[in-house]
């Protein structure tokens, strides 16, 4: 199964994503997380792509649609897998699909965690990261054990840069120019399915399997 997960930055894509993944045994693909490994470990994708996060905009399409394919070629894929933060832009979408269609593959489900924007801020500001594993937790609505320490591997959790306040009001507006278009996109494939990412992490966990089956 190929599932995509759209949604605002801060929707919720990458906690569903990673729980989806575990369920149905396939790997959890996040470019964001692609990207800040290469700039924790200095890399000259890293350098590069830096620059944009920190301005909250898009890395390239230049840079991201090879990194994705590279990817998606690797054997723990030949079950399928569930990419969460690509595409973000219709080209990326469309060189997904074209390097799919020549092997006669095509996407499954692509699934929006549809939160208004009012929600998003609140999500953002609260959302704290692992510095070594990645793990994602939230001080309100999925706090860690100890204060500003990861449950799951001990490290130190920071705010990400590109989560302070003036950022996130940036990438807002990047998400809704450049990547809602996805939404009729997926619509014209007839593979878009809907949840509502208000609700709490379990209820919004329950429908998408439910539209996974
Ligand atoms: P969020 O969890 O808020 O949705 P991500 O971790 O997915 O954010 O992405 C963080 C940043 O990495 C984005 O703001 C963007 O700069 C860059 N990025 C991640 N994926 C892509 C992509 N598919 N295309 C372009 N830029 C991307
Ligand atoms: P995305 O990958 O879409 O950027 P995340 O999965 O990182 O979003 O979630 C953003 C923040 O909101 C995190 O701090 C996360 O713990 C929190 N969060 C995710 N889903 C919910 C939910 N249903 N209710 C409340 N907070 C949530
Ligand atoms: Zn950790």
């Amino acid at each position: 199964m190929k599932i995509i997960m759209l949604g605002a930055p801060g929707a919720g894509k990458g906690t569903q994503a990673i729980k989806i993944a575990e369920k149905y045994d396939i790997p959890h693909i996040s470019t964001g997380d692609i990207f800040r490994y290469n700039i924790k470990n200095n890399t000259e994708l890293g350098k590069e792509a830096k620059k944009y996060m920190d301005a909250g905009k898009l890395v390239p399409d230049e840079l991201t649609c090879d990194l994705l394919l590279d990817r998606v070629k690797k054997d723990d894929c030949k079950n399928g897998y569930i990419l969460d933060g690509y595409p973000r832009t219709i080209p990326q979408a469309e060189v997904l699909d074209e390097a799919l269609a020549k092997n006669g593959e095509k996407i499954d489900h692509a699934i929006n965690v549809n939160v208004p924007d009012e929600n998003i801020v609140e999500r953002m500001s609260g959302r704290r990261t692992c510095t070594d594993c990645g793990e994602t937790y939230h001080i309100k609505y999925n706090a860690p054990s100890r204060e500003g320490i990861c449950d799951r591997c001990g490290a130190k959790l920071i705010q990400r840069d590109d989560d302070k306040p003036e950022t996130v009001q940036k990438r807002l507006t990047v998400y809704h120019d450049q990547t809602e278009p996805l939404i009729d996109y997926y619509k014209n494939k007839g593979i878009y399915k809907e949840v509502d990412g208000t609700k709490s992490m379990d209820i919004v966990f329950d429908d998408i399997c439910n539209i996974l089956g």
